[in-house]
Formats: C-alpha cells, structure tokens, sequence
C-alpha cells in the first residue's frame, strides 16, 4: 500500500459519501474512502420512505426536533436532536443545489407523512427510490473528485490505536496496515445479525465490532428497531412495505379485517401489535384496496413490483406482513462532532450512536442522520492534526490477542451464521425476556466457540457479528425496563 491518506473513510452509504466529501473539502486534503462491495452492500441504497427535513413552511426544525424526541422515549441527547434537525434544512438544500432532485421540484417538493411525525415532511425521489438515488448521486460527485481516493472490494479487518489515539488499519487479505491521521466510521448497523430483517446479508456490524476491539465506547446496543411492515417473500426474506405507505393511509388489519393498530403509531407500537396478533395464531395484513386506482403503482413503483412478483395486487389484495429487524441505534458513542472515545477515530450514520434517536427512531431520520452528522465527522477528521502520517510499523499492531488470524476448524460459516441469526430472533426480537436472552447469550457464546474461523470475509464477518450480538442481548439484559423499541415482559 504506497500511498498516503491525511483521512482514510470505511463504508460508501450516504454516511461514508457524506464524510469523504466534507474531508476532500475542508482542505482540499487526500481521502481514502474504503468499501466492501458494491451500493448493494449498504442500507442506503435501499432506503424506500425518504429523508425527514423540516423545509415546508408549514413545518419548523423545532416540530421535528419535538417529534424526534417523542419517540426516542425520554433518552434522545436534546443537543443532538436539534443540531440534526435544524441542519436538516440547508443539508438537503446543498443537495439540491447540487442538481439533486426530489419529487415534486425542489420548489416545493412533496412531502409524505409517516408514523410519529406531526407534520408531512418526509421529501422522496422517484417514488420510494430516494436512498437508491441519494447514494448514486454522491458517489458520482465524489468519483468526479480529485482528492477523494476509492478503494473497492476492500473489507476493515481492524483499527490499530494505542493510548487512546488512532494510528491505522488493517484489511483483510493484506498485511500491511495503512496509516492517516484520522478515521471515520460509517459501517452501517446490524440489524441482519436477525434471522427477519429487512438489510442487506452484508450489515452485520462489523465496523462497531472492530472499532469496540480498539477501544471505542459502544453504546444503545439493546435498542433495535423492528419493522412493522415486511412481506415474506416468495424467494424467501423480508422485503420492507414502506412506512409511507402507512402513512397515504393503508390501515393494519387482522384477518378478520379488524383494525389492530394506529397505523401512524410509532413503529414500536404497531410492531408489538403486529407480533402479538402473529404469536397468537392469527394473520396480519396492510389494506391498501381504498387507495385511488394507480395510486400505489406511482407513488411506491418498488413496492409494487415486488408485490407482483409476490402474486399480490395492492389494488385488489390485502399485503401479509410480518415485523423485521430494520434499524440498529446502538453503535459507536460519538459526540456532536462525530468523535469516539478515541482520538482520530470519529463515527456517523448507522454505526455510530450520537443520541439522535434515544431508545426509537423516528421514520426517515437517519438517512438525514447520516447526511448531517457524515459531514461533521468528514471535517472534523480533515482538521484533525493527529500524527504525522507514518510508514508501516509493525510495532504498532495490537497484541496478537485481540486479533482475528488464527484457523480453527468447526461449524461451517454458513451454518453458523444461520444458527446465531435465529438464536437473537428468538432471544433478542421484538419482545424480550429475562430467560430467553440468558439463554440466547450462551447460545451465541457457545456458537462463537464451536464456529470455523478461516481468512475469508464471511468468517471475519461472522466473528464480528458474534461480538454485536453478545453486546446486544448484554445491553439487552442490563435494561430492565420497557423503553422505545426495547420492549421487555420481564
Ligand atoms: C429497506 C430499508 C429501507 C430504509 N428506508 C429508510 C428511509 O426511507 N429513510 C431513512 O431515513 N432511513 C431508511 N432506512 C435506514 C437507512 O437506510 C440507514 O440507516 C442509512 O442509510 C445508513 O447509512 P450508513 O451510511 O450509516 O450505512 P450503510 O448505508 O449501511 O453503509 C455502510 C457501508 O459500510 C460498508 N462496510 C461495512 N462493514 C465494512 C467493513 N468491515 N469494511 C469495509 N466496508 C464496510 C458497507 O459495505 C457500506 O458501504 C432504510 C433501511 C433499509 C434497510
């Protein structure tokens, strides 16, 4: 590896996007921005409902900050939430000026309701494609700069730190570590360490693995947000029935047609409802058939082709729906600049817990999350002096205890990925209790022990992943209390 970064960014969703483009800018300083795969590999990209930006004027930062801090259940950090929101508004505008554009015009783009929200203020693209085109739209500017450096196919093995400072990383299938002065996190969450979940195979948390391994202060871990609405697939998985689709008025159903639910409840709420009617036996169901004809097809063009390839007419059909892990709050703890408990290390989006969401997000916050807070960490890690950039040394790697090379033969990783992800579905899903997530934690434990560790990136994946989970269902046990999306029996 002969070059040399002043920043080096994990992860290209619209966090790692946001925080390379700060960094390239702040002062015109080198960026190495890593990626693992391609936009498929990241929650982005498949984000349907759209970004919450308080830009009507109807609307004001201060209802959004309000609305956030109602569903995040008394524990969202107040100074965040406003930092976020009222950012919200010039963020999304530089989008545009950009030449970004959402539906409606940027004039006055439309905006959708969606549970939790007073106000409409959920801005799309293209229907339900927003995330598809946010992040599509910032790699493309971001290829088109000079500083900003893409390494691809490139997976984080882990961060090298001593004495509480940053110093480099190493990656997978290469031995010799890369050194910046700093590092910025955005990984993305964890949300398919769960056998039901709505993410990508690859969001497995190993950016917050890795980064607790070199010291980083995690936090939030037990609150998983859980959405209400998939369908089952044919092909088997969970594809996500928009929030918004709630929200232009689908009602939640049983199957004897009953209302079961607020459909603008907050997620946790219509989750617990959904599951608990799916426990008892019975069948739950979106009844969009009211919606004007075409409606559905126009306004959710994904949505609905996915349901017609599932054999189901929006129009015509009530939608199945089950609940799905979706959204991890839980991650690295940052401050309002995006810093961790370590110097050079800094951490947005998914990965990252700055406190905007407390114990439940509100819909559509996050990709705004990761837009805002990207860019701070991006700049902050461009102004960040730190050390002189070093060559390789490898006096600087951390005691061969804490790293991941040694074979050992066992369970396949496949295998094992599929025993732990039904493990935490049923020990660590929507509702949660003192014996299950005991017993969940040894099986994990047990699991990690028994599991073949080799130098592929599904075993490094899964070794990371065991570590998420044993913080989660951890956190999960510390917190006895229901609270947002954490919702315990006993
Ligand atoms: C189906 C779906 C719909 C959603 N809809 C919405 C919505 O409408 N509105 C909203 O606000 N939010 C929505 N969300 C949530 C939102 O998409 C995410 O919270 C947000 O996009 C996260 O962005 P991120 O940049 O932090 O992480 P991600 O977009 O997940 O990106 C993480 C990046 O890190 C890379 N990476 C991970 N580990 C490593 C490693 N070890 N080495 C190298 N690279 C690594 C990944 O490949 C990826 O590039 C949705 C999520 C899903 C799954």
């Amino acid at each position: 590896m002969g070059e040399k970064f002043d920043v080096i960014v994990v992860g290209s969703g619209i966090a790692g996007l946001s925080a390379a483009l700060a960094a390239a800018k702040a002062k015109s300083k080198s960026v190495c921005l890593i990626e693992r795969g391609s936009e498929r590999n990241s929650n982005s990209y498949f984000a349907q409902g759209g970004i919450a930006c308080a830009l009507s004027n109807e609307d004001s930062w201060k209802n959004h900050a309000l609305d956030t801090m109602n569903a995040g259940a008394g524990l969202c950090n107040r100074d965040a939430v406003n930092f976020i929101t009222k950012s919200g508004p010039a963020a999304v505008r530089e989008l545009m000026d950009l030449g970004l554009g959402f539906d409606g015009g940027n004039e006055r783009p439309g905006m959708g309701l969606e549970g939790g929200h007073g106000k409409s203020r959920v801005l799309h693209i293209k229907g339900d494609q927003t995330g598809r085109e946010m992040t599509l739209f910032l790699k493309k500017i971001a290829k088109e700069q000079k500083d900003i450096h893409f390494l691809e196919s490139t997976m984080l093995r882990e961060i090298l730190a001593q004495k509480k400072k940053y110093s480099g990383i190493e990656f997978l299938g290469n031995d010799e570590p890369m050194f910046s002065r700093s590092l910025v996190l955005a990984t993305g969450g964890y949300a398919a360490c769960f056998e039901k979940t709505t993410n990508p195979a690859t969001t497995l948390g190993s950016g917050i693995s890795i980064a607790q391994k070199a010291g980083c202060e995690i936090s939030g871990m037990e609150f998983i947000q859980f959405h209400p609405t998939t369908l089952h697939t044919l092909l088997g998985g969970n594809f996500l029935v928009s929030e918004a689709v709630r929200g232009e008025g689908g009602k939640v159903v049983n199957g004897r047609g009953k209302t079961i639910v607020d459909p603008l409840d907050t997620r946790d709420k219509v989750s617990i409802a959904i599951y608990r009617e799916l426990e008892g036996g019975g069948k739950v169901f979106l009844d969009t058939r009211g919606f004007d004809s075409g409606f559905f097809r126009e306004r959710f063009p994904t949505v609905y082709s996915e349901l017609i390839e599932n054999r189901i007419n929006p129009e015509k059909d009530l939608i199945p729906i089950e609940t799905a892990a979706h959204y991890t709050i839980g991650g690295v703890k940052t401050d309002l600049e995006a810093l961790t408990s370590i110097k050079g290390i800094y951490a947005a989006g998914e990965c990252a817990n700055c406190g905007l969401h407390g114990a439940n997000r509100l819909a559509s916050n996050s990709l705004l999350e990761g837009l805002v807070m990207g860019k701070i960490a991006g700049k902050n890690a461009a102004n960040y002096k730190g050390q002189k950039i070093m060559k390789t040394d490898s006096s600087m790697k951390m005691d061969s205890s804490q790293e991941n090379a040694a074979w050992r033969e066992g369970i396949e990783t496949e295998a094992g990925l599929a025993a732990m992800k039904k493990t935490m579905w049923k020990s660590c899903g929507v509702i949660r209790q003192e014996k299950l997530l005991t017993q969940g934690l040894a099986a994990i434990t047990g699991l990690e022990k028994k599991t073949e560790i080799n130098d592929s990136a599904g075993s490094l994946a899964l070794q990371n992943a065991f570590s998420v989970c044993k913080m989660t269902i951890e956190a999960a046990l510390a917190r006895k209390e229901s609270m947002g999306t954490h919702y315990r029996l006993n």
